[in-house]
């Protein structure tokens, strides 16, 4: 029933109790480094202890600039020579962020993702098929440890060629794979494409989608398509990667390991605390890494805490999905639009394929919102009364969403150019 069942079902009032004796261990090992050695709240809590979590908000918030600027060591909380691996984002607009890990940190990670693999059904006689970027991207080893941990014969199938990840399955008899869900409708062209049909041809029972927001509405559309269930798996390289929060069998929103995390979600703007359900900012703290301890992280993105208890009995709290990252919204013609939003609306049409793409653009001096919908191979024929009619349904249904009136324009399947790994979904080309 569960991996690591005194943790997994532990009281609150114990699970804080833990937390608090956890964060003291990680701000001894953090004040090592240089960054936060120069941290005087860090210090005051070393002298003179902590009696509750919510003393957490007495510390500073760490940014994703802060670890920017003491690249590449400023970080470290333990001997160069202690680390064994390092993961590090892509660091297109400047330096990268960097995470150290040693290996007890290493072994941790692996015990959360087998933990969280756990809670989503799948066992040891799974095969598990991991269909993701192996190398810097947390996803690629992330998930591989936590899957030898479990016990799984794990295939570490590596990103794209997507006829290869078809006879993989096929060979292997694949029961559950990870794969990021953009790419899924991609593959899922590929098995067609072959004559196959994956809810006949293949023994998939299980996909685990994360690194990228989504919508109910697509995860929906991957469970039909593949005839599986699939499950949210959220992390980020500065909390380790996948392993964070995950959700369990009962699909009701992504339990946040608590024991390792404290988490927290403030207003952006006031920096406070929002209201309990309320939508705001996650921040994050390590409470069981070592080489780089990460204290009052502002991940950028935005969910909420969901109200009750799980009926898995799982005491650790449940995020709702990822609407999406703070920086992700744009503004155009005055309102506020969040691109899952659009996809929200876009799922839910039979005709609309799985893939979109939002163009920001400068037409004639106005700001114009273009959003162009691959519309499925049997919907995109030369019928143009019906293409015109649902073009004319979409401008309405996301208009009422968003409050600005998009132009559609509807596009063959394929069309849309794919980012190499997570989707890009919006493109702002307006002049100013
Ligand atoms: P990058 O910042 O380069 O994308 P990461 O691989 O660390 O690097 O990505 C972490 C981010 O990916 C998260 O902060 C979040 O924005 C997004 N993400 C990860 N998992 C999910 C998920 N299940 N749903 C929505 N967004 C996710
Ligand atoms: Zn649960």
């Amino acid at each position: 029933m569960y991996w690591e069942k005194e943790l997994e079902i532990l009281e609150r009032k114990n699970l804080q109790k833990l937390q608090v004796e956890r964060l003291m261990k990680t701000m001894r090992q953090a004040a090592n480094a240089p960054y936060y050695g120069r941290v005087p709240e860090i210090r005051a809590f070393l002298d003179s202890g902590m009696t509750s979590i919510e003393q957490i908000r007495e510390l500073p918030f760490t940014s994703k600039e802060d670890l920017r600027q003491d690249f590449p060591w400023g970080f470290l909380s333990t001997d160069k020579r202690d680390v064994v691996r390092l993961h590090s984002s892509s660091g297109t607009t400047g330096n990268p962020t960097v995470v150290y890990h040693n290996r007890h940190d290493l072994d941790s990670w692996a015990n959360l993702m087998a933990r969280s693999l756990f809670a989503a059904g799948v066992r040891d006689t799974d095969v598990f098929q991991n269909i993701c970027g192996y190398g810097l991207f947390t996803g690629g080893l992330g998930f591989q440890y936590g899957v030898e941990k479990l016990g799984c014969l794990s295939i570490p199938a590596g990103a794209g060629n997507s006829p290869r990840q078809i006879k993989l399955m096929r060979d292997f008899g694949t029961t559950v794979a990870h794969a990021i869900p953009s790419y899924l409708g991609r593959l899922l062209d590929v098995f067609r494409e072959e004559g196959f049909d994956p809810r006949r041809d293949t023994k998939l029972h299980t996909l685990v989608i994360g690194a990228e927001p989504h919508t109910e509405e697509h995860r929906r559309r991957i469970e039909e398509m593949f005839g599986v269930k699939a499950y949210n798996s959220f992390g980020l390289s500065e909390m380790n990667g996948p392993g964070v929060a995950f959700e369990c069998t009962e699909q009701n929103g992504l339990h946040v390991w608590e024991d390792a995390y404290v988490v927290e979600i403030i207003d952006p703007q006031t920096l406070q605390p929002v209201a309990d359900g309320e939508i705001g900012e996650l921040v994050m703290t390590t409470l069981d890494r070592q080489a780089m301890p990460v204290i009052r992280y502002r991940t950028r993105d935005l969910t909420r805490f969901l109200p009750g208890e799980c009926r898995c009995g799982r005491t650790h709290r449940r995020l709702d999905r990822i609407s999406g990252r703070s920086d992700d919204m744009f503004i155009v013609k005055g309102c506020n639009v969040f691109p899952m939003q659009i996809e929200g609306v876009l799922m839910k049409l039979p005709e609309v394929g799985d893939d979109y793409r939002i163009l920001l653009d400068t037409i004639d001096d106005q700001d114009e919102m273009i959003v162009e919908v691959e519309v499925k191979k049997e919907w995109f024929r030369g019928d143009l009364a019906f293409l015109d009619r649902l073009q004319r349904h979409i401008t309405r249904l996301i208009r009422d969403e968003v409050l600005v009136r998009p132009l559609i324009k509807l596009v063959e399947p394929g069309s849309i150019p794919k980012a190499e790994g997570k989707a890009v979904r919006v493109i702002d080309q307006r002049k100013n």
